[in-house]
């Protein structure tokens, strides 16, 4: 056997310092030369060789490979890394939304924020400019206020700097990291082109630019689509048809929609399918003969070794868990971060009022939140009469959204791990928390190691 390096991503500075003395460096090289591996016995090294000899000739073949035969997954061979900053935390939203990328972002959690606001074209375009700067300056006080006010209260300092930011809108910046591979940019800049914002439309540009720059090939049709920008009209119109049915539904933060009574037969049922030579019809059926304290021995069985850091097994996978859920902009951006789920999501809703934090009560802060909810709230329906879709940059990181999450059993525990732990910030600790009691209470089986990191050992140990 042998493995080699073919590429790895490095710091477009040094790239720069010898990029001009040959036309190779691009990473169309890499994605035409893999594209031949499956029709070309030759050695890769030679078939990479002779790539980067001809580049114009490997770009013609990405071209005829990719774009003609629809052998994309090639694309996916070439990796960008880009520096996004002074993007609006909306628009940071459906970048994210992105599951084939990676992000690291700047933590609102972590950092104060100073007075880092970007003004959107429509709401200058609307007239709104005025009243939209006195918003975004009263709340940047009221942001500073709270959190020295919390301070006073001798709450820790993260604490302060964590729950102070559920005053702060939408329309404050984000700097972010993003890698990402030359077929999901493609479809990223498309979608990008055709949003209602023109924020997303200035960056759906901008990527398009610098990778049509380096990759031409790989980045071929990254324009706007009739199919996507028509997606905001139809929703108008489903919405439409919502509007004469009265509910009231906003008490319950989290639901567990699934139905998960067969859940745990089915999980068993996957561990011997795959360790045995039954089809999973008699996997079941055997499942179904078992008692709980047998199934729960195969489920111990297959976490004997398993550590923290450990993924449960594939299997578990089958098992799927639908929610939803009731959640702050500032735990949306959580949630939202985890990519092996699926994730949709209604605009923030006025009718559903905005999250405080236990912490701006302890603090007796609770009206000046309130005020400061109303203020934004009275500009959104100001921005809206302009059916000015850019309202939304005023919504604030407290205001609320109903979202539907459908997560597999495999990624709730990675999940749990994460954000049932102490570390995790409180309202996605408490949303994961209600997510695994429902989940417990309805598998008994499959759910038995359910819970935060720092739970782990006790969990683990209680099994023996
Ligand atoms: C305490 C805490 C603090 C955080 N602080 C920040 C912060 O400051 N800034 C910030 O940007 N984010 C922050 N995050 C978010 C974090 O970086 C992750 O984006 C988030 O937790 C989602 O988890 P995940 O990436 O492990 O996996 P998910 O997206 O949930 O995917 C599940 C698993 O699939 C695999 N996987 C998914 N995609 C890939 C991939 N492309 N390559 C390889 N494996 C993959 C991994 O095994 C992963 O664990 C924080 C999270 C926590 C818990």
């Amino acid at each position: 056997m042998q493995v080699k390096v073919a590429g790895f991503n490095i710091d477009s500075t040094l790239i720069g310092e010898i990029r001009g003395k040959s036309e190779s460096f691009t990473p169309e090289v890499i994605s035409a030369s893999y594209a031949r591996i499956s029709r070309d016995p030759r050695d890769i090294g030679q078939i990479r060789k002779e790539a980067r000899e001809a580049v114009k000739k490997a770009r013609i073949s990405n071209e005829k490979i990719i774009f003609g035969l629809g052998h994309s997954s090639v694309a996916e061979h070439a990796v960008f890394n880009f520096d996004i900053m002074g993007i609006s935390r909306l628009a940071v939203e459906e970048l994210e939304s992105f599951r084939l990328a990676s992000f690291t972002e700047k933590s609102q959690r972590y950092i104060k924020i100073g007075k880092d606001i970007i003004l959107p074209k429509e709401i200058e375009d609307c007239g709104l400019e005025s009243q939209f700067n006195d918003l975004m300056k009263f709340l940047s006080d009221e942001y500073n206020n709270l959190y020295l006010k919390m301070l006073d209260n001798k709450e820790d300092e993260s604490v302060a700097k964590e729950d102070s930011r559920y005053l702060l809108p939408l329309a404050v910046t984000a700097q972010l990291g993003m890698t990402v591979n030359a077929r999901e940019l493609e479809y990223m800049i498309s979608r990008l082109a055709s949003h209602k914002l023109e924020e997303l439309n200035e960056l759906a540009e901008k990527l398009s630019k610098i990778a049509r720059g380096i990759a031409p090939s790989l980045v071929r049709y990254p324009e706007a689509a009739d199919y996507f920008s028509n997606k905001f009209e139809t929703r108008n119109k489903l919405g439409g048809m919502t509007n004469k049915i009265v509910s009231d539904d906003k008490s319950e933060e989290v639901k567990l929609l699934s139905d998960t009574e067969d859940c745990d037969n089915l999980l068993v049922a996957a561990l011997l399918f795959s360790s045995g030579k039954i089809g999973i019809k008699d996997a079941r059926t055997a499942a179904l003969r078992m008692s709980v304290k047998e199934k729960i021995d195969i489920v111990r069985n297959t976490m004997e070794d398993m550590q923290l850091y450990d993924s449960v097994w594939r299997e578990f996978e089958h098992v799927h868990l639908l929610f939803e859920v009731i959640v702050s902009a500032s735990c949306f951006a959580q949630l939202k971060r985890h990519r092996m789920t699926t994730i949709t999501v209604q605009p923030y809703s006025q009718q559903l009022g905005v999250k405080i934090p236990e912490s701006v009560k302890r603090c007796g802060a609770v009206k000046e939140f309130e005020k400061a909810a109303e203020m934004s709230s009275r500009l959104y329906k100001e921005i809206r009469k302009e059916k000015n879709f850019a309202a939304d940059y005023v919504m604030l990181n407290a205001s609320r959204r109903r979202v539907l999450f459908d997560i597999n059993l495999r990624e709730l525990y990675h999940f749990s791990r994460l954000r049932s732990d102490k570390h995790a910030q409180w309202e996605i600790r408490t949303l994961s928390e209600k997510m695994c009691k429902m989940v417990k209470r309805k598998l008994p089986v499959g759910a038995i190691l359910l819970g935060g990191k720092d739970s782990f050992s006790e969990m683990k140990n209680s099994l023996q």
